[in-house]
């Protein structure tokens, strides 16, 4: 069978290193490149702490690209600069596997648009990690019988963008389907500001980043006399390994653009 070639984005950041061990690791995927704004020409697995690996971390995307002709490009870089780092990719026709998160939802119109443009197709998640996805599923079962609901996400202290990919899309699946809030609005006094968080629509979503973590999504829907949590933890980002090769196979398969890993579960 012939391998996948897997180019690396964001190959010297905590994910990116991840991401080199699993592809290394994966019988059916071939690592033709490693890219990082970081890339210094060294050995990049000797970064990833799986030894040499004879791909060196170069620093420029088009050159790799041009020279190795990846199959799919996995991108854990910033939500800074991922926009201009997708279409380099979708320009020269390699399919991206994209987790950097920051993604807007005009974004996505123009990575859709993109995709026709150059006939390639892609995956975006905002959590690749399996536990999360089922999650969020099971959060939005849960709107359905109770409607009023409070986010918490807890990140490691370097993610930059808050709230998180993930909280954003969970908020949106518990107001697409949940039933009528009965509770009057009321006026509130906040006298710290931001004490009750970001809001979409009504749903608040609170922002914790701290050293000691990687990534936790909670969920606190309360009614009368009863509360309910739904909570993932990702206690290495090892968690997001088998989403990432789930999804690099499928985007081989695929036409056009599939935003969130659910979208490739067979779960129904
Ligand atoms: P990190 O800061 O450790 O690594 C990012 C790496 O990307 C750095 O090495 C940096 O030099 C490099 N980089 C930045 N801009 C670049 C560019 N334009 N071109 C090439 N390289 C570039 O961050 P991280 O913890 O690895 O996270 C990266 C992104 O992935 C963040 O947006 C984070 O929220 C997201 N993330 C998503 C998931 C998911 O499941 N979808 C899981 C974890 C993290």
């Amino acid at each position: 069978m012939t391998k996948i070639r897997v180019a690396v984005n964001g190959a010297a950041g905590n994910m990116g290193r991840e991401v080199l061990r699993g592809v290394n690791e994966d019988r059916d995927l071939e690592l033709v490149a490693a890219v990082d704004l970081k890339g210094d020409g060294s050995d990049a697995g000797i970064q990833a702490g799986i030894g040499a690996i004879g791909i060196s971390l170069e620093r420029d995307l088009i050159p790799a690209l041009t020279r190795t002709r990846p199959d799919v490009v996995i991108d854990f870089t910033s939500p800074h600069t991922i926009m201009d780092s997708i279409e380099k990719i979708m320009s020269a026709k390699a399919r991206p596997v994209l987790g950097t998160t920051g993604i807007t939802e005009a974004d996505l119109d123009t990575i859709i648009s993109w995709s026709k443009k150059y006939g390639v197709p892609a995956v975006i998640a905002p959590n690749f990690a399996i536990g999360a996805v089922l999650m969020m599923l099971f959060v939005a079962q849960a709107a359905r019988y109770l409607p009023e609901a409070e986010i918490i996400e807890l990140h490691h202290e370097n993610k930059i963008d808050s709230p998180s990919g993930t909280a954003i899309k969970t908020a949106e699946m518990i107001l697409k389907s949940r039933g009528t809030v009965n509770r009057q609005p009321m006026a509130e006094l906040e006298k710290v500001k931001g004490a009750r968080g970001g809001r979409i629509e009504d749903i608040h979503i609170h922002s914790v980043r701290l050293p000691g973590l990687v990534a936790r999504h909670e969920v606190i829907f309360g009614s009368i006399g009863q509360t309910l949590t739904i909570r993932h933890d990702s206690s290495t980002r090892a968690s997001f390994i088998p989403g990432i090769i789930l999804a690099v196979r499928e985007v081989m398969k695929l036409e056009g653009v599939v935003y969130g890993l659910e979208n490739l579960l067979n779960l129904t």
